[in-house]
């Protein structure tokens, strides 16, 4: 983690209290046109940069990140977790000044575990459908990666590691054998391999009578550290509902053609992740451009949108737009979409933009060019093909739209180890100077687009 070092802020904030719009801000102006934080070029910034620039700041948006991923911390998809941080992410648009809607829409049931033991650990894993559910309080005996048990397991907790595929055989096995429930470790893709297992949902071809629950490579290790013993409490979730937060600011200026711009990102994480930088990052940048923009003059309107249930398949930017009827969608400029924009990890050092179709559109060419205005030139990749986040979801409506975050320079495919993993937190994966320049990269073009017509 490395602190942003900006006595400009200090300038930033001081015009702020005075001034609220563009062409009123001498004492930022001179502030922001210092280097950007590891640009290799001198700024040449528009009035509309500097405004954005003079007031970003990371560490405000750090101040969010805490409660949504060391406070709330897994926030999956329609359970009571995703709800408080869509609650608090309603009260903090809401007190900007923002109209804050909650867009609700179902979501498939699932089966979680939330795990206790020595030395305040608590983890939460996915589980099997087809398992049971209770709780548990047990001794735990590690079988490796048999698929196969022969000694009676009396009421204990059978600790597997994967084998794929022989899933059903590593809980039948232990189940039949007297196991009160089944832990799966995962294993490492061959794809990735350089990514850490993350928790899954084993799928089993028969059900079986225990609880199976698909643990994170984290997991496994600590356990064999020598943790003896866990109680676990294993939940089916039914009849879910997830929620988009889905905040807007009409545009100051006259604005005929109703256009509007929106910067997104999913604010749900994956079981047994804090969500710190996928997308806690992405949700906090939000929160931050929304206190920014708030009192700037734009021809637009302005749309901060929180998305639900990403994780399961971009269904909350899916839901959003399918309630556009054809004029609405029409209407929207852009949508820059927000995923994994702070992690720490040191190769994730370039900053991507990604289209789903590998085209420039409104938001990628914003993006290229206010890098340049801020010195980046050159430091940026993209924009190339890929999806896998919710612009996926206005792509496919034929509206504008990219997605936005640090990768290893290669490919867009590297990611950082602790994707989607119990390690994907603050104190392991963000870098406050990497959220600061995707802050003031995204500012600077979303206000680009939103002061003109
Ligand atoms: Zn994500």
């Amino acid at each position: 983690m490395s602190e942003v070092k900006r006595r400009d802020l200090l300038a930033g904030a001081a015009a702020l209290a005075g001034f609220a719009t563009v062409g009123l801000l001498p004492g930022t102006a001179a502030a922001a046109t210092r280097q950007r934080p590891g640009a290799l070029r001198a700024p040449s910034l528009t009035p509309g940069d500097k405004a954005v620039v003079a007031r970003v700041d990371a560490r405000r948006a750090l101040r969010h990140l805490k409660v949504l991923s060391d406070e709330i911390g897994w926030r999956i998809a329609g359970t009571d977790a995703e709800h408080r941080a869509a609650w608090y992410i309603q009260r903090e648009l809401r007190n900007l000044g923002y109209k804050v809607q909650l867009q609700p829409f179902p979501v498939p049931d699932k089966v979680l575990a939330e795990m206790w033991g020595r030395d305040n650990l608590h983890w939460q894993s996915a589980a099997s459908l087809q398992g049971g559910t209770g709780a548990v309080k047990a001794d735990i005996v590690d079988l490796g990666d048999a698929t196969t048990v022969t000694t009676d397991l009396g009421g204990r907790i059978a600790l597997f590691t994967r084998v794929t595929g022989q899933e059903t055989a590593q809980a039948k096995a232990a189940a039949e054998h007297g196991a009160a429930l089944v832990m799966i470790v995962n294993v490492r893709s061959t794809t990735y391999p350089e990514r850490k297992a993350a928790s899954f949902v084993p799928v089993l071809t028969e059900s079986v009578g225990v609880p199976v629950l698909g643990l994170a490579e984290y997991h496994g290790a600590e356990l064999r550290k020598g943790v003896k013993r866990l109680s676990v409490k294993v939940t089916k979730h039914t009849n879910l509902t997830s929620y988009n937060v889905l905040a807007e600011r009409k545009a100051t200026l006259p604005n005929p053609g109703r256009k509007a711009v929106i910067v997104s990102a999913h604010y749900d994480s994956v079981p047994g992740s804090p969500g710190g930088n996928d997308d806690g990052s992405g949700t906090v940048l939000c929160l931050e451009l929304a206190r920014v923009l708030r009192r700037l003059p734009t021809q637009q309107d302005l749309r901060i949108c929180l998305w639900g249930a990403e994780e399961l398949g971009l269904v909350g930017a899916r839901h959003y737009v399918k309630q556009l009827d054809d004029a609405a969608a029409a209407r929207i400029s852009g949508c820059f979409q927000n995923d994994m924009v702070a992690t720490s990890h040191p190769p994730a050092g370039t900053y991507w933009l990604l289209s789903v179709d590998g085209a420039v559109n409104t938001t990628t060419a914003a993006v290229t060019a206010a890098a340049e205005r801020l010195g980046y030139t050159g430091q940026t990749k993209g924009p190339v093909a890929r999806g896998s986040s919710d612009h996926e979801a206005f792509f496919e409506r034929g509206i504008a739209a990219g997605n936005f975050s640090w990768r290893g320079g290669e490919a867009p495919s590297q990611l950082e180890p602790v994707y989607h993993t119990p390690e994907d937190t603050i104190a392991n994966n963000i870098s406050l100077q990497r959220l600061q320049v995707s802050l003031e990269l995204i500012g600077c073009a979303l206000y680009e687009v939103a002061r003109h017509k």
